[in-house]
């Protein structure tokens, strides 16, 4: 054990240095922790920091951090990981510590600033929180007293949060939340669905034999530390990894068993292993007799087939039995031999595959929800859902709490968010909304984006340039958001929001098989409390006057329903102090007290109250291990009563074997005990999905964990006519959307994205490293630098998002260190030219680093030449692209050029919308009760007839 040593400003601290180094400031010294200043070196200068924990926003898997706060400047000094943290325990990617950068980000937005002159000029006058708040509250009222309630939208990009604005929405009783997960992950979420009524998997990757990644998992994945940090554990403890991707990634380096599949063909390698186990009797049988709805499978499948498990059995010999190892390398390119060798290792996992998709492939292709469910196919063939090892729901390790006094559902529907032609879209379709609103479907008073740069991450963004800038589509635009964008240059309020360290957030993530919830803090406030000092808003704590959302929605609610006639006010009273508006502290007091079980009595342990403890530690682990839960009893139906045909009265049991209370399906009778089981309607996970049939999918290809053509299928690209796929579907490690643009330390490490090419295809084209290469999509083309390598396949070009950030003004708007100064054309004819006047430069600023820029190259904005390519099931956008023509750039192309025709965009967004099967059901049924949605609205508003 290391000696305690008490420090005073003349305590040397060399022995420490020399002889006993520990990760983390003990937690005792938190409140008055001592360093010495690295600036002051080579003398020896104290300083004394109060330590604030908080939550990392630069990515959703809510990693813990420790401000520094130096207790004598209030200076944030830097920020490392918080070890009391679940999911983090106490490390970070390279994106936590740069939050430093950010806060300190010369040009960022301080101040609330209003537009003046016309949209997109550029021009803003600062106001004040108080004229914001008056402003668009009295907006958002007349709306709502108009009864146009539909209206209004909020519009979220990285939501960071857990709940908070969906509270708030409900309370105004609109229909008003749109997000970006129809770019991000629907179509993986979807195959989840399908199975068991979850949202996404939640790999116990630590304890696992097998991990199956479908992508760069291990180095960018979601829940990026948490998770790369147990696969390693994993990794360390023998288990075997195997990673699909055409791109030789970091995570492919660390994989035992790489199958570099054509984009689309993953489907058909996870089914050929699913074969293999099914023809070969190598799954777990009684799982599946017990948890699969076979029963209905068969009666939907062979209706004139005998009842029994075993015919069930034959049944699947015979679904799958053409999915071979040959034919999977007919459809991915990857040996036989090989996919043979992965599903032994599968079949070899002793119920403990932990795997995992989320965007990717499922995000890439048409039909991407298909390769979620063939992926989570090999967990129910093994027998590991929810084991040790295995794979969970998220459900089964997120923590939810409620929050004090829940509004109702709102009674609208908004067709703007989820229209007919997408009955089972499974969050909103949202990079339509510009073409929605172009073609008259509907238009916006109030647009809140929060952050959130659609006209740059969208595909297609100069559709969303063109409804940005109508002030007839969208009557204001409010920008929520910590740094500049290219989206908010078309905004009517540009609103500083807080970065990670400034404002209030409960996080929690099914990082592992536990249950943690985590607080995101406004730090120096939280320092300037301790010190005694008072603060009302968290705007008067941090830079300028940036703000958090927590608090302006609340501000703002109480404005728009000023006297309460509106039942919104309502829901904001403190429920300490009747008849005030609730504070951030009390909001979050109430969930902690009595929400978060176990805590309050944790905190008394210490003499703090359930506030107070989670102030000093910033995270509480609710449940140590959470394995298995649908295999529990049914609460009240624990005994023996329900075998011997007895149970109490408020239980039923209905012809199906489900366990009913007070008329709710509650569980599922399993070999004679009542169990919990699963989120779907038949409580168990369902291989033949009655929803797909009923909502008009009833071929095999959708009811089934099946294999769908892609639209980038090899029989739709010709590379003999210079056709290629262009993979637009990786992120380098250190990216963070828009974000990293105000991270300087970032930036400097990953700056640009060149197309890697293979050296087969640089060759025929006639292309070498660092040449000009031209690319045309469906919809226009861009020129950017090729990368010759061998870690891509032939036939694909791939190039990371996240690059390429303009601005239009040398002096205003973006970051000049991440941002290429543009000029911007529009043509007569509806199509847009961008050109580069010039990359990065150094700068003088505030911040001495920023005139020691060295690079000019800022990437490429690839995404605004992207067709839309909405999937017709889960409403996904299918992210890869067909390459018409990839060539070497003429002698007038330049570094950056982009152009695009907007008619052509408007035109594939009809060709796929006319491969919809649009709802609703004969009954007004707009889409299934049981899937849910974002937001859920009133049951009512589910029928078409009885809609607002
Ligand atoms: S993994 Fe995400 S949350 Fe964790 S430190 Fe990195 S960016 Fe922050």
């Amino acid at each position: 054990m290391q000696e305690k040593i008490t420090l005073t400003d003349e305590t040397d601290l060399s022995p420490i240095t020399s002889e006993g180094l520990s990760n983390y400031p003990p937690l005792d010294q938190w409140d008055d922790w001592v360093e010495y200043d690295s600036k002051a070196w080579p003398k020896k200068v104290l300083r004394h920091y109060t330590l604030v924990p908080t939550v990392c926003f630069n990515c959703e898997s809510a990693c813990g951090l420790l401000a520094y706060v130096d207790k004598e400047t209030l200076e944030i000094q830097k920020f490392e990981g918080n070890p009391v943290h679940p999911g983090s325990r106490g490390r970070n990617c390279a994106k936590g510590p740069a939050t430093k950068n950010q806060i300190d980000d010369p040009e960022r937005i301080l101040y609330p600033l209003k537009r003046v002159g016309k949209r997109g000029e550029g021009e803003w006058q600062r106001v004040s929180w108080d004229q914001v708040l008056d402003d668009i509250a009295g907006r958002i009222r007349k709306a709502i007293q108009q009864d146009r309630h539909n209206e209004i939208m909020y519009h979220v990009g990285r939501p960071g949060h857990d709940g908070y604005p969906g509270r708030v929405l409900k309370s105004w009783g609109v229909d008003a939340h749109n997000s970006h997960t129809n770019i991000c992950s629907a179509s993986a979420r979807t195959g989840y669905a399908l199975w068991g009524g979850f949202d996404r998997p939640s790999p116990d990757y630590a304890n696992a034999r097998v991990i199956l990644l479908i992508s760069s998992h291990l180095e960018t994945g979601h829940y990026f530390n948490p998770h790369a940090q147990r696969i390693i554990e994993g990794k360390v403890d023998g288990a075997k990894i195997i990673t699909l991707d055409p791109r030789l990634s970091n995570t492919v380096s660390h994989t035992h068993h790489w199958l570099p599949t054509w984009p689309g063909s993953e489907a058909a390698v996870l089914l050929a292993m699913a074969n293999y186990l099914i023809q070969n009797d190598l799954y777990e049988r009684d799982f599946m007799r017990r948890w699969v709805n076979w029963e209905d499978s068969l009666r939907a499948l062979r209706p004139d087939w005998e009842v029994k498990f075993e015919k069930f059995e034959s049944m699947l010999k015979e679904v799958y039995v053409d999915f071979t190892p040959e034919f999977a390398e007919q459809e991915s390119g990857v040996a036989a031999e090989k996919i043979k060798a992965a599903a032994q290792v599968v079949a070899d996992c002793q119920g403990r595959l932990a795997s995992h998709v989320w965007r990717s492939a499922s995000s890439g292709n048409l039909g991407g929800w298909q390769v979620a469910r063939t992926l989570f196919f090999l967990n129910v063939l093994t027998g590991s859902v929810g084991t040790r090892g295995g794979t969970s729901a998220n459900s089964w390790n997120k923590f939810s709490p409620k929050p004090f006094n829940v509004p109702p559902a709102q009674k609208k529907w908004n067709e703007l968010l989820l229209p007919q032609e997408w009955p089972l879209a499974h969050y909103e379709m949202s990079f339509l909304l510009p073409h929605f609103l172009l073609e008259k479907r509907g238009k916006l008073d109030v647009y809140f984006t929060r952050v959130y740069n659609p006209l740059w991450i969208n595909p297609d963004g100069f559709m969303w340039l063109k409804a940005l800038r109508d002030e007839n589509l969208i009557g204001c635009h409010i920008a929520l958001t910590p740094t500049w964008n290219e989206s908010a240059w078309y905004a009517d309020y540009v609103l500083p929001m807080g970065h990670s360290s400034e404002r209030h957030d409960l996080m929690s993530q099914e990082t592992h098989a536990g249950q943690w919830i985590a607080f995101r803090q406004p730090v120096r406030r939280v320092a300037m409390e301790r010190m005694g000092q008072k603060v009302e808003f968290s705007y008067e704590a941090n830079p300028g006057q940036v703000w958090e959302e927590d608090e302006f929605w609340l501000q703002l609610s109480w404005r728009i329903d000023p006297d309460g006639s509106m039942g919104i006010r309502k829901h904001f009273e403190s429920p300490y102090r009747p008849g005030e508006c609730i504070t951030v502290a009390e909001y979050y007091r109430w969930i902690f007290e009595n929400s978060v079980p176990g805590l309050p009595e944790a905190a008394a342990k210490e003499g703090l109250t359930a506030l107070a403890y989670m102030r000093k530690y910033g995270s509480f682990e609710v449940v140590k291990e959470n394995y298995t839960p649908y295999q529990n009893n049914v609460v009240g139906l624990e005994s023996l009563q329900v075998t011997n045909g007895s149970i109490p009265k408020s239980y039923t049991i209905n012809e199906k074997g489900q366990v009913l209370k007070d008329g709710q399906v509650v569980g599922l009778m399993i070999d004679d005990e009542a169990k919990v089981g699963f989120n779907t309607p038949s409580r168990k996970l369902e291989f033949y999905q009655p929803t797909m049939a009923d909502w008009g999918w009833p071929e095999l290809e959708y009811t089934l964990p099946h294999y769908l053509k892609s639209h980038v299928h090899p029989d739709n690209i010709d590379i003999t006519k210079g056709e290629m796929l262009l993979l637009p579907t990786f992120r380098l490690p250190t990216l963070i959307h828009t974000r990293s643009a105000n991270a300087k330390w970032l930036y400097e490490i990953s700056h640009r994205n060149p197309v890697w090419m293979h050296p087969q295809d640089a060759q025929r084209i006639g292309l070498v490293s660092n040449d000009l290469v031209k690319v045309e999509t469906e919809i226009g083309y861009f020129v950017t630098k090729v990368w010759v390598t061998e870690g891509i396949r032939p036939g694909i070009i791939a190039m990371s998002h996240h690059l390429g950030r303009w601005r239009l003004f040398d002096n205003k708007g973006l970051n000049p260190m991440s941002s290429a100064l543009v000029d911007l054309n529009e043509l007569e004819n509806g199509e847009f030219f961008i050109r580069q006047i010039h990359g990065a430069r150094a700068y003088e600023s505030s911040d001495p680093d920023t005139s020691r820029i060295w690079w000019q190259d800022v990437g490429v904005h690839q995404n605004i030449t992207h067709a839309v390519h909405p999937d017709p099931v889960s409403g996904m956008h299918c992210w890869h692209q067909k390459a018409f023509n990839v060539t070497k750039a003429g002698p007038d192309d330049r570094n950056g050029d982009i152009k695009v025709d907007t008619n052509k965009s408007m035109a594939a967004y009809h060709n796929w919308l006319a491969k919809t099967r649009p709802g609703p059901q004969a009954d007004g049924l707009r889409r299934p009760l049981w899937l849910n949605r974002p937001l859920r609205p009133d049951i009512s508003q589910y029928y078409l007839a009885k809609s607002g």
